[in-house]
């Protein structure tokens, strides 16, 4: 699968070299390298990425979830026209109409969402998730979840992907920073949960009680491990009880298990919710919403308005949470999210259905092999796991699989056209077709037949 794949791709390789010279690693994004070297793209259309040698990818990785209409849909590109041609700028520096659109809309989706803000991505809507936890709750610790991920700032980049043997035990997991840099601090202060175990996690959960301002689940973990229904609902009443804010990051998973999200399918509601990716169709968006008197919160009002000069002697900026961003509610990327939802308000089901075939597709397919493994996830993402486990419900069972063979698989899938990051997720689109499940389904065969 290795040679091949270097086979056909000798210009990403050469414009590899090249970028090493100007980007650390040769990409802009950690993430986005993988080795030997990362394909580079050139096109998309629909489903399909098109790499600088001219060859023809299905496209599953979807920038990460992103482009759940796929690349270039018509609608997102006529509304971002529309909307570029009309006003005549791309950015106003100021209130707009789309502003309120865009967030009528969300909240009619997301009815826990009671206000809301936007910003650029989802790593800046949970940061003022928690601020906002803070804030309120006048606490200053917060607990995330062991393999959990909401981004690249010190408070949550810790435990997202630890090493087992540094990590404490399963039910009671130690905070293992993420990254160099991270501040010790929060390596130190942030607490650790261990996903689907209720009674550890209310153990940890009732010993800070008095420090936490906020749980921080991604309700499925990954966007592919689901909480289970009596984890969620357990966790929904002991956190009310404890006085601990419900932060659901559903940057991932919005619009993938439906439109309502992770909280409509688990009918349980957060005080305050992050959505991003899917929401914005491609363009970078986040959004931070929930209860009205947490959000409410960040509201400027006349008296805690700190460039009034004339009151600035009564005022202090903290009367208020702070806020902001040259580029919040971009009315483009507003224009491209609602055309986004509108379009999935048809055809949602399309994308599900797809999701569907082309998960048991795969699962018989391994089946059929005597290859233990399992597709995971609801809705419209979903991973691949080859392990002979029974069931897969947090971090440390994930860590039981048997990546090596998946690696393997992922390289033969790249040469024959189907492309995600190796060990990466699937995601599907509205432009994902029959034609292309099938033809995936048979690279699928032809691989499997090759490794097993
Ligand atoms: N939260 C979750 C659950 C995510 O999946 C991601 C992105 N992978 C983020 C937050 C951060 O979003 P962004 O990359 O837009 O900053």
């Amino acid at each position: 699968g290795l040679r091949r794949f270097m086979e056909k791709t000798p210009r990403s390789l050469e414009l590899y070299k090249k970028t090493l010279d100007v980007m650390p690693g040769g990409a802009t994004a950690n993430i986005k390298f993988f080795s030997p070297y990362p394909i580079a793209m050139e096109k998309g259309r629909g489903s399909y990425l098109y790499d600088i040698d001219g060859n023809e990818y299905i496209d599953y990785l979807l920038s990460y979830g992103a482009l759940i209409l796929g690349h270039g849909h018509p609608d997102i590109i006529e509304a971002v026209h529309v909307q570029l041609e009309e006003s005549g700028t791309y950015l106003f520096g100021a209130p707009h109409r789309l502003e309120m659109e865009m967030g009528e809309k969300v909240k009619q989706l997301y009815p826990s969402m009671e206000r809301l803000r936007y910003t650029n991505s989802g790593t800046e809507a949970t940061l003022l998730a928690i601020r906002l936890a803070y804030a309120y709750t006048g606490k200053n610790k917060i607990a995330k979840f062991e393999g959990h991920y909401h981004g690249g700032y010190d408070q949550v980049l810790v435990s997202v992907n630890p090493p087992v043997h540094e990590a404490g035990s399963e039910r009671h997991p130690h905070p293992v920073a993420e990254s160099k840099g991270v501040d010790p601090y929060h390596e130190k202060h942030t607490i650790i949960l261990p996903f689907n175990d209720l009674d550890a996690t209310y153990d940890i959960l009732k010993k800070n009680q008095h420090d936490l301002a906020a749980v921080i689940i991604e309700p499925v973990q990954g966007g592919f491990i689901p909480a289970t229904q009596s984890f969620m609902d357990g966790l929904k009443k002991m956190t009310e009880e404890m006085g601990i804010l419900l932060i659901f990051d559903e940057v991932k998973t919005c619009f993938r298990m439906g439109l309502g999200g992770a909280q409509a399918y688990y009918q349980i509601t957060p005080d305050l919710t992050t959505l991003g990716k899917a929401v914005g169709g491609g363009y970078p968006i986040g959004i931070t919403g929930g209860r009205r008197d947490i959000m409410e919160l960040s509201a400027p009002t006349a008296s805690a308005d700190v460039f009034d000069v004339s009151k600035s002697r009564h005022s202090s900026a903290k009367d208020v949470l702070f806020h902001s961003g040259t580029y919040n509610g971009h009315p483009a990327i507003l224009a491209a999210g609602l055309a986004t939802i509108q379009v999935l308000e048809r055809e949602i089901w399309h994308i599900q259905d797809m999701a569907a075939k082309l998960k048991a597709g795969i699962a018989k397919l391994f089946s059929e092999r005597g290859v233990g493994m399992q597709v995971l996830g609801l809705g419209s993402i979903f991973n691949i796991i080859i392990t002979e486990q029974e069931s897969i419900s947090n971090y440390r069972d994930l860590q039981k699989a048997d990546f090596a063979l998946r690696r393997e698989l992922d390289f033969l899938l790249l040469a024959e056209g189907i492309y995600t990051k190796p060990l990466n997720r699937y995601s599907i689109s509205a432009a994902h077709g029959e034609k292309e499940i099938s033809r995936t389904l048979e690279a699928f065969e032809g691989a499997l037949g090759k490794l097993c």
